[in-house]
């Protein structure tokens, strides 16, 4: 054998290149007939399986499999991926996005569906055609493969598992290796949890790509699959710190860039990949996550039943702030803006009196701006630099924000960004010269904007020339991945060790770890929170990354109902009738004492009762609409997500945490997901 006969088995991954509304879901994968005219639907989203899949396991997995190939044939290696939906497949099957996926499944749902794709004997028929052979599952798809497998005693098994998982692989006639992997593996690869099976594997492939041999002594020795990854990662760090000095000492030139690049870029928007350079040098400096405030509290003694608050409540000293709910916040600081203080006298006289951290009743750090969205159709700002400086020292912020002014849409046009360019910088050089004449504790952050990656840089480079050790990138909070990451990649090179970087209004988890490689030290947003009410239907967050819409029940006496009443369809009892039956009706289901189907019917019967104000001239619309919002409702029910939650507000208050129906449930709600959000940050960095 000139070389062992390789394959890979690899999880699929939530995370694909295209994300169409209507993606296949499980119900279309058990009708054999459904699916195919449900792919033919889906026709335009097609491509082979080896393409689709852009979560960071698959991408750095797939970059080593290209690099092995490279070095000895494309027949090196093979690649199955195990799909929820799809079963085990080749790389080279065209398949449509789907949204299904093993690890939000009970373990006996596992079981049950992976009997059903066949996964055991799909995996089972491949084995004796390969000498080496890797698996890189995860917990619920490596069930989902049901050990043991057949194998025989000339062939090698190579497991990258979990710490929980390792023990359990054992007993087959294969020489087996498991490399098991949890959060020390993660910090000590400097990778994330996501994509560490996929990343340890493309160092093993790099190793192997210069000395082939080495495949042959992994197949009869697979103890050395270990040693070679950390003597290739070892390699790489070392490289990679060798070559972040050279970035420090070189001063860059701003690059052109060509129009033709454009196209390309937008179209691998979906590929999250790390940025071909060097990690940047403040990555010391970890990862800190701000909140911004806007009045988020609850009433902590709700009753949920009779929705009854205490007349004498005054919201700001009775209510609570996520912080006072959680043991521990769920961030690592909060972003207040002047603008929202302005908003009103009373909430203004208030924090002048008690300053912010007794306003919101923190002792974390406090960041305060000037919240240029506020007045970004303005000229200039409405603040000047004294009265900001005095401000901040005043009420007591830890890092304040010089006065920027936005620079997009229609302020991005010739002659009005350059304007605002030039007085964002000059207010950044007043600010830090001011605060340190007048000697103020709070820490000084200067403001970066830009129209492009090259401004962007120049203002950086600028920051850091005035004295900044700590700048926020302003004007992303709108934008794409695919436009930060050219803008962070052009900042890189200016980024110092002891540099902190703030970006401002950004929070997809997954596009974190690559800001972080790129300089980005903190970052805020309250996306998370509010999409507990604002999205259409990724209204509950999980860990997973598996998102839920709430169950609509709207108060009878709120607007949507009234519209109805006014129609007369209804009279008030009877809808009252209706809405109150499907709130019993969802906490009966709770409590185990209604099936799910009756408890769907009775929240389905209100919210059609409501429909009839606006759709009931679209029958066709009005169906659709119908039927998905059942079919979604009927996943939220099924999985009962909040009953898997740790958190405070779902072991405490249950389904009305999943209920979509006034402030005291939806921003519990979103407390939740900030806790869930925070949690998977932790597990990324
Ligand atoms: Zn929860």
């Amino acid at each position: 054998m000139p070389y062992p006969r390789v394959l890979v088995i690899t999880s699929c991954t939530g995370e694909k290149r295209f994300k169409p509304e209507q993606q296949l879901t499980i119900e279309d994968f058990k009708d054999e007939a459904r699916l195919i005219d449900r792919e033919v639907e889906l026709g335009d989203y097609a491509c082979p399986a080896g393409k689709m899949y852009t979560g960071m396991q698959h991408l750095r997995l797939m970059e080593g499999v290209q690099k092995l190939r490279d070095a000895i044939g494309h027949e090196a290696l093979d690649v199955r991926i195990l799909s929820a939906g799809y079963g085990v497949i080749s790389e080279r099957q065209v398949i449509v996005p789907y949204e299904v996926t093993f690890n939000g499944m009970k373990s006996h749902e596992v079981d049950a569906w992976a009997i059903h794709l066949g996964v055991h004997d799909a995996i089972a028929s491949l084995i004796p055609a390969y000498d080496l052979i890797f698996f890189l599952l995860g917990d619920h798809y490596l069930r989902a493969a049901t050990l043991p497998l057949a194998s025989r005693a000339d062939q090698t098994f190579v497991f990258l598992a979990s710490r929980g998982q390792a023990d359990g692989i054992q007993g087959m006639a294969a020489k087996t290796y498991v490399m098991p992997l949890s959060n020390p593996e993660a910090k000590r690869y400097r990778y994330g949890m996501v994509g560490l099976k996929g990343f340890l594997f493309k160092q093993f492939a790099e190793i192997v790509a210069s000395q082939p041999t080495l495949l042959k002594e992994v197949y009869e020795t697979p103890q050395t699959f270990q040693a070679l990854i950390d003597q290739q990662v070892a390699k790489n760090q070392t490289i990679q710190l060798a070559m972040a000095e050279v970035f420090q000492q070189v001063p860059s030139t701003p690059r052109k860039r060509k129009s033709t690049s454009k196209k390309t870029a937008v179209q691998n928007d979906n590929l999250l990949k790390v940025p071909d350079v060097p990690p940047a040098p403040n990555q010391h400096l970890g990862t800190q996550y701000f909140i911004p405030e806007w009045d988020d509290r609850v009433y902590p003694k709700y009753n949920f039943l009779t929705e009854k608050v205490p007349e004498d409540r005054d919201p700001y000293r009775d209510d609570v702030y996520a912080h006072e709910i959680y043991p521990q916040p769920n961030y690592n600081g909060i972003l207040i803006s002047k603008i929202v203080i302005d908003s009103s006298q009373t909430k203004r006289e208030r924090f002048e009196k008690v300053g912010v951290h007794d306003f919101v009743r923190f002792s974390g750090d406090i960041m305060g701006d000037c919240g240029a969205f506020g007045y970004v159709k303005e000229d200039e700002p409405p603040y000047k630099t004294d009265e900001i400086l005095d401000y901040y020292e005043r009420l007591g912020f830890n890092y304040g924000v010089s006065i920027d002014h936005l620079i997009f849409g229609p302020f991005a046009v010739s002659g009005v960004r350059e304007k605002r360019y030039n007085l964002t910088l000059k207010n950044a050089e007043d600010f830090l010269v001011r605060h340190k004449a007048q000697r103020y504790n709070f820490k000084p952050i200067g403001v970066a904007q830009g129209w492009n990656p090259e401004t962007y840089a120049d203002s950086v480079k600028a920051l850091i020339q005035m004295g900044y050790d700590f700048i926020a990138i302003g004007g992303l909070a709108r934008a794409q991945n695919r436009e930060i990451i050219p803008v962070l990649k052009a900042i890189h090179p200016h980024v110092e060790p002891h540099v902190r970087i703030h970006l401002f209004g950004v929070a997809r988890v997954e596009a974190v770890p690559i800001f972080q490689h790129l300089g980005v030290t903190s970052f805020d947003s309250a996306g998370p929170l509010r999409q507990a009410w604002l999205s259409s239907d990724k209204n509950y967050h999980t860990l997973s990354g598996r998102h839920y819409m709430a169950i609509r029940v709207p108060p009878v006496t709120g607007n949507r109902a009234k519209k109805v009443l006014n129609v007369g369809h209804y009279d008030f009892e009877t809808l009252e009738g209706l809405e109150q039956d499907a709130l019993t009706a969802l906490r009966e289901y709770d409590a185990g004492r209604l099936g799910i189907e009756a408890a769907l019917d009775a929240a389905a019967t209100y919210n059609e009762a409501l429909d009839l104000s606006e759709d009931e001239d679209k029958p066709e619309k009005l169906e659709k609409l119908r039927a998905k919002r059942r079919q979604k409702y009927f996943e939220m029910l099924e999985d009962k997500p909040w009953k898997a939650c740790d958190c405070k507000i779902c072991q405490q208050v249950g389904i009305e945490v999943a209920i979509f129906r006034n402030n005291n449930r939806n921003r519990r709600r979103g407390f939740h997901n900030t806790y869930i959000f925070y949690k998977r940050l932790a597990d990324l960095l």
